[in-house]
């Protein structure tokens, strides 16, 4: 039997077969959106989120890079996968520089003396055991302190105590970020002996916020420090404090002491283990966290959480009768925080990186994520409406903006088209590598929500055929 084509169908089957775009965009069938939306809910009513959370920060406690916990954490993390039911569970070791952390003072000295409360960034060099006392140069901005002329800073201890935006998608940490990550080199470069920041926080208590900083290269050889000056971040109460001495006019004497060792050897590990697909096991879905942590805190919310989140949603995927049609690769990434994790799985999976169809970290807190970026052209497809209407109901919109970059895990990854699914950052930076980052900053239900939306993203993603590297070549479609 022949069936007349009407007008109306030809002119669409003529659209569909116009455009390559149309072809690559098969919306979900009922089955998966009801599936994805059975996860959702499951993982709103109460996730493997939180246990697994209380598991890691509770047992393991915080997670240096390169130290033992972390290794105890990444036999945590294969034990976990194992016990979750993933295949193909493995670990990938790679050599980080061994930083540990050792004692850490401060104080003003002479006119005012009182202690001051920090901590030391890292990857700093140490002081000699009995410290280093000198003059304070306090610059109110960074730029400032870029605008000092070589020579300005010889023989002192700069401070810089620009404050740090708050906000919900965490901008401000991106915008200062090289307060921490640059600015000692470029104190040494005018010449200082010390260097001390305000913490990279939002909050107002004397926690301080650590973090990694690097001596950047090409300031090697200048001066006696060979450009390595000793560094650390003030507590956010701190930095005002020494902003109040700084407006009186009269010289500012510091004294600090750290004496952070680094050893040989160390190494760390990241995590892998597969939801194996039904039907295309060779094509990739990448979701993880970072399994490090800072060493002040537990970990909780950086990265735990993420860990946590994208296992528990791995969790609910592998526990159905039929696993979507690509493979879920979930990751615990081993020493993020140095930096030292992207390029250890790009260089790993180098030969896996055709075959990734999206990736997503989750390295954001413990809070539910309020926006989704999808790779270009997805947001507008069948796919990603139908995405859109899973997560509606979550207060998750799609963004129409692209996503910034696949994030500090991900970021060696070139050609893997990101998602990101952005997390309510507000009070993140008030714990972020402080000694507040604990576990009792995490509300379950919060947790479970962001499971809700890693699930629904990590399923529709896998129980598809759209390609979304070929889709983000297409021309860009409004
Ligand atoms: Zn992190």
């Amino acid at each position: 039997m022949t069936k007349t084509l009407t007008a109306a169908s030809l002119s669409a089957a003529l659209l569909v077969f116009a455009s390559p775009l149309a072809l690559a965009q098969s919306a979900p069938s009922a089955l998966v959106v009801s599936t994805t939306e059975a996860l959702r809910d499951k993982a709103l009513a109460g996730s493997a989120a939180y246990s697994l959370l209380e598991t890691l920060t509770t047992e393991i406690g915080p997670r240096l890079a390169g130290s033992d916990a972390e290794h105890r954490a990444a036999a945590w993390g294969v034990a976990t996968f194992k016990a979750v039911g993933l295949a193909n569970v493995h670990t990938e070791t790679f050599a980080v520089p061994g930083w540990t952390r050792g004692e850490e003072r401060a104080e003003i000295v002479g006119a005012s003396p009182q202690r001051l409360v920090v901590t030391a960034l890292g990857g700093s060099v140490a002081t000699p055991p009995d410290g280093i006392e000198a003059d304070a140069v306090v610059f109110r901005t960074y730029q400032a302190l870029l605008d000092a002329k070589p020579g300005a800073l010889t023989g002192k201890i700069a401070v810089v105590i620009q404050p740090m935006p708050g906000g919900r998608d965490g901008a401000g940490y991106g915008l200062n970020y090289r307060i921490r990550g640059q600015g000692a080199s470029e104190a040494a470069k005018r010449g200082a002996v010390g260097y001390l920041m305000r913490s990279l926080a939002t909050n107002e208590n004397r926690a301080p916020h650590t973090g990694t900083m690097v001596y950047m290269p090409e300031f090697a050889g200048g001066g006696a420090s060979g450009g390595k000056i000793p560094a650390a971040a003030l507590s956010v109460i701190d930095a005002e404090q020494i902003g109040r001495l700084a407006d009186r006019g009269a010289p500012l004497r510091l004294k600090m002491v750290l004496t952070p060792t680094v050893r040989v050897g160390a190494t760390a590990e990241t995590v892998v283990g597969d939801v194996v697909g039904s039907e295309r096991p060779d094509e990739i879905v990448l979701i993880g966290g970072h399994l490090d942590s800072w060493d002040l805190g537990t970990g909780a919310i950086d990265d735990g959480a993420g860990v946590a989140i994208t296992t528990a949603a791995a969790k609910l995927i592998q526990d159905l009768p039929r696993h979507p049609r690509r493979t879920i690769r979930v990751v615990m990434f081993g020493a993020e925080e140095i930096g030292k994790a992207a390029q250890a799985f790009a260089s790993v999976h180098a030969a896996d990186e055709p075959h990734h169809v999206i990736a997503s970290e989750c390295d954001f807190g413990a809070e539910p994520v309020y926006a989704i970026s999808l790779p270009k052209n997805a947001a507008g497809s069948a796919w990603g409406l139908s995405f859109a209407k899973i997560v509606a109901p979550l207060g998750i919109e799609i963004s129409a903006k692209l996503p910034r970059d696949g994030g500090a895990d991900l970021e060696a990854l070139k050609a893997t088209p990101v998602a990101e699914l952005a997390q309510d950052g507000t009070h993140y930076f008030d714990l972020h590598h402080s000694a507040e980052d604990t576990l009792d900053k995490v509300k379950p239900a919060s947790l479970d929500k962001a499971v809700a939306a890693w699930v629904s993203f990590a399923y529709l993603a896998a129980d598809t055929d759209v390609d979304f590297r070929s889709l983000a070549a297409q021309p860009a479609v409004k």
